[in-house]
């Protein structure tokens, strides 16, 4: 049977956001990004957006207590029924927990970590480049040290939070064969 309730973990920079989303395309899941939920709350200006804006110029985290209320708002929307990829969350041991303790209560469980890797030399080359296609404000070169930094203390232990699911790909190959790999996992 094929996986469809999944958590993705990696690097900023690793390609983590096109993989999800070209993944949960071919699943029919709904793609969930926490990141794409806040930049568009930003755009729009919602007392969310404004709430995320500073931490999220500086390469922080948005705290906790946004991010949980946002994703178990999000899964209980009946298309997560079904299934779910979550890009972007948890990325603290604490979300991770409140993950557990949110999905008890939905009666799932998650069947499968993909943990996307790269060096980090490769992951700065990334997002320099993105940052000067995309704009994006969370992309100059001491931000994005930040965001590194800040993946390494708080979001790399999570591969070990859960690593009876985990399944390492090589985020650095082609975007095709990355994505071939993620879906021989999964099937
Ligand atoms: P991303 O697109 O996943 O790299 O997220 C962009 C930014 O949004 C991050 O650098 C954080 O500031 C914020 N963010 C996204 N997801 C989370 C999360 N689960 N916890 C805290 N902050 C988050």
């Amino acid at each position: 049977m094929v996986k469809t309730r999944v958590i993705f973990l990696g690097p900023p920079g690793v390609g983590k956001g096109t993989q999800a989303k070209l993944v949960a395309e071919k699943l029919g899941i709904p793609h969930i990004s926490t990141g794409d939920i806040l930049r568009k709350a930003r755009q729009e200006g919602t007392p969310l957006g404004l709430e995320a804006k500073a931490y999220m110029d500086r390469g922080d985290l948005v705290p906790d207590s946004v991010l949980n209320g946002l994703v178990e708002a999000r899964l209980q929307n009946p298309d997560a029924a079904q299934g779910w990829i979550l890009d972007g969350f948890p990325r603290t041991r604490s979300q991770a927990e409140f993950l557990q303790s949110l999905l008890g209560k939905l009666s799932q469980g998650v069947a499968a970590v993909i943990h996307l890797d790269a060096t980090t030399n490769v992951l700065v080359e990334r997002l320099l480049k993105r940052a000067q296609l995309e704009g994006r404000t969370d992309d100059d070169e001491e931000v994005i040290r930040n965001r590194l930094d800040v993946y390494q203390k708080e979001t790399a232990p999570l591969v070990d939070f859960y690593h009876e699911l985990v399944q390492v790909i090589d985020g650095s190959s082609s975007l095709d064969h990355v994505t071939q790999q993620i879906l021989e996992v999964l099937n």
